[in-house]
């Protein structure tokens, strides 16, 4: 059994990805070529109408969009410690410092109160700036964003969406983008959203902080506002007015990406069908099976259910060929990257947790009835052993 099924994906879609690539492979413009524009318009529109800049993957996009921000030295950057830890890495990328913030119990994500209390302790503090809080969208399901924007509004903080693992989540029918300054993804094969190799994107509503975002992606290229405001004596394309960075998104991905987007709406519909059917039947074995917030609509990046004997669990499922994995084992701010860091100033306990007691299960679209029944009664096996 595999724990994500790619190929299972690739047998529907295979003709019209070869051909795809084929046609890539043809034309001869692989980077930045027809299908990067167009898939950025495709997911524009799936967004909502936001403006999407393409880029190498889900890393760089929270660089850029924090390097848009003009994130810097003296900055504290807000982000729960309950997240891969990309989300935190970028932050001294950009000479700014991570402030871990505490996750709500139920749904992973930020708990709004712990951020309040984490910007309240660094402002007292005075040691650092509080400047922008990075929302991560864990395991699929949206953060808070009325909760969260309402406190970055109050506290003067600029807001980044991780939606690394969300894309086609919804909350109320909006999303990230339609909440934050910039909202972020990745393509990574195993997101609900995958190309083949990586892939990453930022989204935004305001178009000067795409356009910024555009320009930063390839070394600070001149923008419409720049070309607007200023007489240049050269031509623009070889002319850099900011400290940027090279990050695409081949095009092959891009058009591989636009065939996955037509299927993707069935695929979250039968991702909620299978989380759905896994929560019916495990709810009695495992000590938690996912809670949504109310309006909201996961993509089901992970199917995460708690045990308290999370490792014989895996063990066990293991034994029968069923693969698991842990999201995550060790809290970001308890990573050796981040030893020099002072102490977190607010309580993490939630987070130190949950690390000992989530085990995520095979989730993917193309999971079928007898699989996941397999699975199911596994760990109903597991649970009643452990009872007798
Ligand atoms: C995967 C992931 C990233 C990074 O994406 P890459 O494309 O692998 O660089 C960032 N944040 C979160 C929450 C992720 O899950």
């Amino acid at each position: 059994m595999q724990f994500i099924d790619l190929q299972a994906q690739r047998r529907r879609i295979e003709a019209e990805v070869d051909a795809a690539v084929s046609r890539v492979i043809r034309d001869g413009r692989y980077v930045m070529g027809p299908d990067v524009a167009a898939f950025e318009a495709v997911f524009g529109r799936f967004l909502g109408g936001a403006r999407v800049v393409s880029c190498a993957n889900g890393t760089d996009a929270l660089a850029l969009a924090l390097m848009a921000l003009e994130t810097g030295p003296g900055d504290a950057v807000f982000v729960p410690s309950f997240t891969f830890i990309a989300s935190v890495q970028v932050i001294p990328w950009v000479g700014a410092e991570p402030v871990f913030v505490d996750i709500d119990p139920e749904t992973y994500n930020i708990d709004p109160a712990s951020l309040v209390a984490a910007v309240d302790k660094v402002e007292a503090e005075g040691r650092l700036k509080p400047h922008s809080v990075i929302a991560v969208d864990l395991f699929g399901q949206p953060a808070d964003y009325p909760a969260i924007s309402e406190i970055a509004r109050a506290k003067g903080l600029r807001l980044i969406a991780d939606a690394a693992q969300s894309v086609g989540a919804t909350l109320d029918g909006k999303t990230g983008v339609d909440y934050a300054d910039l909202a972020t993804t990745s393509f990574f094969p195993a997101k609900p959203l995958g190309c083949y190799g990586d892939g990453g994107a930022v989204a935004s509503r305001d178009e000067q902080l795409a356009d910024l975002v555009e320009s930063l992606r390839v070394y600070g290229k001149v923008t419409p506002a720049d070309a607007a405001a200023r007489d240049f004596k050269h031509d623009p394309k070889y002319l850099s007015l900011r400290v940027g960075m090279n990050s695409r998104l081949d095009s092959i991905q891009a058009a591989i990406l636009l065939e996955k987007l037509k299927i993707f709406e069935d695929e979250l519909d039968r991702r909620d069908a299978i989380a759905a059917r896994y929560s019916e039947r495990l709810a009695q074995y495992v000590s938690r099976t996912p809670t949504l917030i109310e309006g909201a609509r996961s993509s089901w990046a992970q199917y995460v259910v708690e045990h308290e004997e999370r490792d014989a669990l895996a063990a066990h499922l293991k034994a029968q060929d069923i693969p698991t994995a842990v999201y995550y084992p060790v809290p970001v701010h308890q990573q050796d990257f981040c030893a020099d860091y002072p102490a977190p100033v607010v309580d993490l306990s939630v987070t130190e947790a949950k690390s000992p007691r989530v085990l995520a299960l095979p989730m993917h679209a193309y999971l079928d009835e007898a699989a996941q029944d397999c699975i199911c009664d596994a760990v109903a096996d597991f649970a009643l052993a452990g009872a007798a």
